[in-house]
């Protein structure tokens, strides 16, 4: 039986290829698809539903239903019994459809006759494009033969490249890879980049799903499975010093690889007409599924080595990808499902524009993207299975929007906007040598923020005075291995050098939260914003903070040094902190190392509790800087990551400019300097806001210090801060409107 249905399926499959090889209309092959299946499996109805828009699925062909419901009959994602299907990914098979739950009755169909119904996803990698639907008058429950013979056609079908011109016209079916998209996610790292697709891991192209010799295929899948184990253990046999994560996906392969399950599968699909390639990415699509659906991290990863695995599969079957030697475009926009931070470094600067599929606002590919400037959109839904290799693509960063093989207009558009932003850079070069003296005479000190070697080189191009915050972390995440001090005696050399003499404040390792190191034992934490981070860490376990702050005093060899620690939230902190700092130095000394020439020991303030210290606190510390990124989300009880609650509280609140007017009120009976350090010191609003709080150093992203220079040198801190001491009084909650009319004016 199952003999003569695999000879079936073949046969189905045969057919499929000649219809869809026919140069009839559109309409006309698809009706005829419709017909041929309805016919092999023996059933009154088959009918193909697809996605008109991201929600709409429209019925585009039918056998056995009214033919007057085609292109009239619609549902949303989630509805009826096809909506569901499309929604889940996954099979529904009913001998009763009518008494199924969720079942919506169109009658415009006349489906009113036919009982039992069987509704297969047509998907590609993941993505559903429509639904395969089959039913009978009669009830019963389509045999499991059925189901993957169907499912192999539904293979076929989202091949077919041109499916979406049976939607008819306007169709916007994503799977075309000609038509323009746009995507919406968020904005990882500011700026404009227009250029072409530079596909990370690029996808296969699969050009032909339908095979005639099985044996061949067969063949074929064998010897390249074959190929993949061997290079696999050649990975294996290189990495076994390497480190245990990359070892632990590397298993995984091998497992995958070594599986009888996943090759009995695909060897099935091949019997069943498919070509060798065509398995491969049936059992991809369907791996890719319940990815979505698995919520345990730990399987998400081990089914994401599948996907990879089968890409190399594929590339091996189809010579295509990376390896082929396709050429890097001149202006590569990089697109990936994720990177790490140190693939990443390896591009550099030859990237204009970074999008990702995944990825997170506060992630390491973040971290770097912002250190190399370059435009990044994170959370592009869709990007890896839209774009193709070379797609013209434009990548908006301010907004996080992404257009991939735009309309003329908006790329003209597009091209206004970039000059009008190179015009406002000259504007701002023009200023770089510049103080930032406000007009009443008041002078702010703009540092900026850095973090990596790669950073350095804007401290002489953005004219900041100084790095007011060096994340020392970032060092740490983009190695898979614990740095040696060595190394970091080394690192911190080069910064110091490339200085220049530049005061560059380093902050003590900032870990935990969301600053993982693949390289430490995770511990699961109900709250990691909240839990052992930063010097916590750094204290119960001090280890690797006096690494540090040993290779910070080599590294001065006598230059000036300044130091502070991250997220100290009481006093004792501070004062444990510093006892380490003072037995460095002791140590040091008895070693015979030359020791700074000046040393200046700080605090982050990064917890409200903080602002409430002993004045003691205030007195016998350094230096203070506020972390506002922190500081903001504990005063708000809003976690800085949680996009749905990151942007609820605005800065300029007065309760916030509350508590920071408090805390340069208390730096000021002590004399001690401070500075401001978060993202708002970037933004140059909030940083005018700041200064006029009283704040006279601001650490910032280098390419904002332009901007905000040039919006204080414009402005009057006496007159901003009238304008927010008038809108305490009157009661607002926000200062922003109040300041921004004052601008609109200047
Ligand atoms: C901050 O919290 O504002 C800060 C500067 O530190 P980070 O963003 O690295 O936590
Ligand atoms: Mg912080």
């Amino acid at each position: 039986m199952a003999e003569r249905t695999e000879t079936e399926s073949r046969k189905l499959l045969g057919r499929l290829r000649d219809a869809m090889a026919s140069d009839e209309p559109g309409q006309a092959r698809l009706d005829r698809i419709t017909g041929l299946i309805a016919d092999s499996m023996l059933s009154e109805v088959c009918s193909i539903y697809l996605f008109r828009d991201a929600d709409t699925l429209e019925l585009c062909a039918t056998t056995g239903l009214q033919a007057e419901a085609v292109h009239q009959t619609r549902m949303r994602l989630g509805e009826g019994l096809v909506g569901r299907v499309a929604r889940r990914g996954k099979v529904i098979n009913t001998a009763d459809a009518p008494s199924e739950r969720g079942f919506r009755y169109m009658p415009e169909t006349g489906e009113e006759r036919f009982r039992s119904f069987l509704g297969i996803p047509i998907q590609r990698l993941g993505e559903v494009l429509g639904v395969l639907v089959v039913q009978s008058r009669e009830s019963r429950e389509f045999s499991a033969d059925a189901i993957y013979a169907l499912e192999v056609v539904a293979m076929v079908l989202a091949e077919m490249a041109e499916l979406g011109k049976f939607v008819g016209e306007g169709a916007a079916l994503s799977a075309l890879h000609q038509q323009s998209v746009t995507i919406q996610g968020t904005s990882g790292q500011e700026g404009s980049a227009e250029g072409h697709v530079w596909l990370h891991d690029p996808r296969v192209v699969v050009t032909n799903p339908i095979a005639d010799d099985p044996h061949r295929e067969m063949e074929r899948l064998t010897e390249a499975v074959e190929q993949l184990r061997v290079g696999v253990d050649k990975m294996l046999e290189m990495n076994q010093t390497g480190d245990k994560e990359q070892l632990e996906v590397l298993e995984a392969y091998r497992m995958f690889a070594n599986s009888k399950g996943w090759m009995r599968r695909m060897e099935e699909d091949i019997v069943r007409g498919l070509s060798a390639e065509a398995a491969v990415e049936k059992e991809q699509s369907q791996a890719r599924t319940r990815m979505s659906q698995v919520t345990d991290p730990y399987l998400r990863e081990r089914l994401a080595d599948l996907d990879d695995l089968s890409n190399k599969l594929l590339r091996i079957l189809s010579g295509q990808g990376s390896e082929t030697g396709a050429e890097m475009p001149p202006d590569p926009i990089l697109v990936a499902r994720n990177i790490g931070p140190g693939e990443l470094l390896e591009y550099g600067r030859s990237l204009k524009g970074v999008v990702l599929e995944e990825g997170s606002v506060g992630g390491h590919a973040a971290i770097v993207a912002r250190a190399l400037a370059i435009p990044l959109v994170v959370r592009g839904q869709r990007i890896t299975t839209e774009a193709l290799n070379g797609d013209q693509i434009l990548v908006d960063g301010d907004q996080g929007i992404v257009h991939l093989r735009p309309e003329e207009t908006v790329t003209s558009s597009f091209r206004d906007k970039m000059a009008m932003q190179a015009q406002a850079q000259e504007r701002y070069a023009s200023l770089r040598d510049k103080p930032a003296v406000t007009l009443d005479g008041e002078t702010i000190a703009l540092h900026m923020n850095a973090g990596l070697m790669a950073d350095l080189p804007s401290l002489e191009s953005s004219g900041a005075e100084g790095v007011g915050l060096f994340r020392t972390e970032l060092q740490f995440l983009v190695r898979n291995h614990m740095p040696k001090r060595n190394e970091l005696v080394e690192t911190y050399t080069r910064v110091l050098d490339a200085s220049k003499g530049k005061r560059v404040v380093f902050r003590t390792l900032d870990i935990g939260s969301d600053k993982v190191l693949p390289y430490m034992k995770t511990i699961q934490e109900p709250n990691p914003a909240l839990g052992w981070r930063a010097v916590r860490v750094g204290l119960d376990k001090p280890g690797v903070m006096r690494m540090q702050l040993q290779a910070l005093l080599r590294a001065a060899n006598g230059r000036p040094l300044s130091i502070m620690f991250p997220f100290i939230a009481q006093f004792d902190e501070y004062r444990a902190a510093r006892a380490e700092m003072d037995k460095a130095i002791a140590r040091e000394e008895r070693l015979g190392h030359v020791l700074p020439e000046k040393l200046e020991v700080g605090s982050m303030l990064e917890t409200p509790s903080l602002a409430f210290a002993p004045q003691k606190f205030f007195d016998e510390v350094g230096f203070v800087s506020i972390g506002g990124n922190d500081l903001k989300q504990f005063f708000f009880a809003a976690d800085r990551e949680n996009e749905l609650v990151r942007r609820r509280y605005d800065s300029l609140n007065v309760s916030f400019l509350g508590i920071v007017e408090r805390i340069v009120e208390r730096c000021a009976v002590s004399g001690t300097p401070l500075s401001f350090c978060g993202e708002d010191a970037g933004r140059p609003v909030e940083a005018l806001c700041l200064a006029a709080m009283g704040l006279r150093t601001l650490s910032m992203r280098p390419a904002s210090i332009g901007p905000v220079k040039s919006l204080l040198v414009r402005s009057n801190l006496q007159d901003i801060r009238k304008i927010i001491s008038d809108a305490r009084h009157r009661g607002e909650q926000s200062v922003r409107p109040a300041v921004m009319e004052y601008l609109r004016g200047i």
